[in-house]
């Protein structure tokens, strides 16, 4: 299988981020992508090849052009503000409910990251390119992540969504797409993207929003909106869920994409499911990830994988490889 990487990626390293009233280390960093290309190149997985340029187009199909426009200019205006060596853009003030939105305000009233977020976005449009183009399947190993990201709002170390930027480019030539999350935490930016949407499948497997970021989305009763309605599937499951609970719902959930009888999947691979992740409470092994690449491969569509989250520097490059290597063997 192809993989696609930039090392774009590498100017977005945020050093720090706020969790449980302080300031911790960051998770989301570079490591994570140069670790599973290490990986990917050790164990022969395929070519790894640069992303295209796609443009804006394919970005504006599925974004908010305030939120494009506020983040392609985030940085510099954080810079202006605070200085060249400011510390990282994180806002003291917030639009909460009762505010008012503010989108052309001071810098501290908008925040964000560019170009490491376009070139994710680009990244997972060639690895679509590639499968729209006959390969049974691609690995865009992109970062910053994207499924916490909806049409107009970033978060959850998502800037742009760039597995629906993906899908939303498959059916913009006349594909059929259905989206699998496999990420320990909700896609709730996903989710919202497509919710009245009856052209776009959404199944995510993810930790129950009782105990789990996002928290506030990717409860079981969220099936769609409008024509949409019945095209959105959630799976929350408990914590320390365990491969035979989990491997029992993504049957459920494929029972679904089945049904809706897709002509491409595109999987939504994060890796924090993993027992020993930092952030979550799963309890998928090793091994684990060999048979849940095997189960989607299973499916026998054209599949393309986008990388998600996963925090467990360690065990990281080993658990992804065994999914891409898994879906070959199944
Ligand atoms: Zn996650």
């Amino acid at each position: 299988m192809k993989t696609y990487y930039s090392p774009i990626h590498l100017e977005h390293a945020p050093p720090e981020e706020f969790e449980g009233g302080r300031m911790n280390p960051a998770v989301e960093v570079p490591a994570r992508a140069l670790g599973v290309l290490a990986e990917v190149k050790r164990r022969n997985l395929g070519e790894v090849l640069p992303p295209a340029e796609f443009g804006m187009e394919p970005i504006a199909r599925v974004h908010d052009a305030g939120l494009v426009g506020f983040l392609s200019e985030a940085s510099e205006l954080w810079r202006k503000r605070y200085g060249a060596d400011a510390p990282p853009a994180i806002p003291s003030a917030w639009p909460a409910r009762g505010l008012r939105n503010r989108p052309d305000g001071d810098v501290e009233a908008r925040l964000g990251t560019w170009h490491a977020a376009l070139s994710a976005a680009n990244t997972a449009l060639s690895a679509a390119q590639s499968v729209a183009q006959g390969e049974r399947a691609a690995f865009a190993l992109a970062r910053p992540p994207g499924h916490h990201a909806s049409a107009d709002v970033f978060g959850g170390y998502c800037y742009l969504n760039n597995i629906a930027i993906a899908a939303q480019w498959l059916a913009d030539r006349g594909l059929r797409p259905a989206i699998l999350d496999v990420d320990y935490h909700h896609g709730n930016g996903t989710q919202s993207i497509f919710y009245r949407r009856p052209d776009v499948f959404f199944a995510s497997l993810h930790g129950d929003p009782s105990f789990a970021y996002p928290h506030f989305l990717g409860f079981a009763d969220e099936c769609g909106e409008g024509d949409g309605d019945g095209a959105n599937l959630n799976l929350p499951l408990a914590m320390y869920t365990d491969w035979r609970a989990y491997a029992n719902a993504l049957t459920l959930a494929f029972s679904r994409i089945r049904a809706f009888d897709p002509d491409v999947l595109l999987v939504s691979l994060g890796l924090d499911t993993f027992e020993a992740d930092p952030i979550s409470k799963f309890r998928l092994g090793t091994e684990d990830f060999l048979r849940l690449g095997e189960l989607i491969g299973g499916a026998r569509l054209p599949t393309l994988f986008v990388f998600e989250g996963g925090y467990n520097l360690t065990a990281l490059p080993q658990i992804t490889v065994n999914v891409l290597e898994g879906f070959e063997s199944g």
